[in-house]
């Protein structure tokens, strides 16, 4: 099969740093260092990226990693406080070791890159709530390798209160598994075929300035949607849709944001996730997500995941509701 070992790795890689982060949890070390953005990180974010760019690097050396963080502002106090938890993994890591392996993660786009969220949702990791360890693999702009380790979700979404830790594999042309972090649950994944609106469900971000909430909201009235929005951080949310839990995931800049791009690694995971489990990912202007550009993707303005049949009419509501500029 296609992508084989490149699917293998990326699976053992999330699963490892969702470890990671699961440990800082559990001893309650998941305190903030702000960025220089502003936006919160993690010693959980910085082994994640660590243990992940080192396992990539062995298995293939030439290629590029973009991952969100770098080690620059990093403290030698606080690398200690990394490797430890790297170690728990790599016994012999040094703090050295970890800030070269973090810097792993800080490549340049070329025809064939990973791009890794270590912690996405970072702000619900934080809270005790939803994040996602996001890693894909792209070449010449198209994401063909999509992993989302998700530690805090319920593995079946008829069992809530059931077994925590579902992983999404998406693989180009092979669909998307709903896997267990032990490997004893596998099952293939199929969106919904939701048109009634009163069934569409409709899953968005837990922090409001993340999408322009006024404008979402407006969308959902005029396709006349009866369903409370589901809130949950993180790409988490595109595994919801390529399961069938939600139909429609979308992101609206805000008003002060529309200069601004979404993430390669915010997206590029969830992406395949959704499609290949029969769903649509495009931006609000219905062009599909160009991966080719840089960390960000400058060619496209917001995100629209649906679940496939509903997607054209909700790309008609954007228009006519004049959302997004850009
Ligand atoms: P979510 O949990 O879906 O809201 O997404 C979390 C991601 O949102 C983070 O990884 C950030 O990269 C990204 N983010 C942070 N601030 C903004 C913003 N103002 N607009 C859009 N995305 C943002
Ligand atoms: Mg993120």
């Amino acid at each position: 099969m296609l992508y084989e070992q490149e699917k293998q790795s990326a699976i053992t890689a999330a699963q490892l740093a969702a470890k990671l982060c699961e440990q800082v949890r559990q001893d309650q070390a998941e305190q903030t260092i702000t960025k220089a953005d502003a936006s919160p990180v993690t010693i959980a974010d910085f082994g994640a990226q660590a243990l992940v760019c080192q396992m990539l690097r062995q298995t293939f050396p030439n290629d590029p990693i973009i991952g969100e963080e770098d080690a620059g502002m990093l403290e030698m106090r606080q690398l200690e406080q990394i490797a430890q938890y790297v170690q728990y993994f790599q016994p012999r890591a040094t703090p050295e070791q970890v800030r070269s392996w973090i810097n792993q993660g800080t490549g340049q786009i070329a025809s064939r890159y990973w791009t890794l969220d270590p912690i996405d949702g970072t702000k619900g990791f934080i809270r005790g709530d939803q994040y996602a360890i996001a890693l894909a693999l792209v070449e010449a702009g198209e994401v063909k390798v999509g992993v989302l380790a998700c530690p805090a979700l319920p593995l079946e979404v008829t069992k809530p209160r059931g077994r925590k830790g579902a992983l999404f594999v998406g693989v180009k042309d092979q669909g998307t598994l709903l896997m267990s972090f032990d490997g004893t649950f596998s099952q293939p994944l199929q969106v919904t075929s939701h048109t009634d609106p009163s069934l569409v469900q409709v899953i968005r971000s837990v922090e409001t300035v993340h999408s322009d909430r006024a404008q979402q909201q407006d969308l959902i009235e005029t396709l006349n949607y009866r369903r409370r929005p589901i809130s949950m951080d993180s790409q988490a949310k595109y595994g919801s849709v390529a399961r069938g839990e939600a139909d429609l995931y979308v992101r609206i800049p805000l008003p002060q944001d529309q200069l601004k791009r979404e993430n390669i690694w915010d997206h590029a995971a969830g992406a395949i996730v959704v499609t290949e489990a029969g769903g649509k990912v495009t931006d609000l202007h219905g062009k599909p997500l160009d991966f080719s550009q840089g960390a960000k993707l400058t060619q496209n303005v917001g995100i629209v995941a649906s679940n496939g049949v509903i997607h054209a009419q909700v790309l008609a509501v954007c228009q006519k509701l004049a959302v997004m500029t850009g």
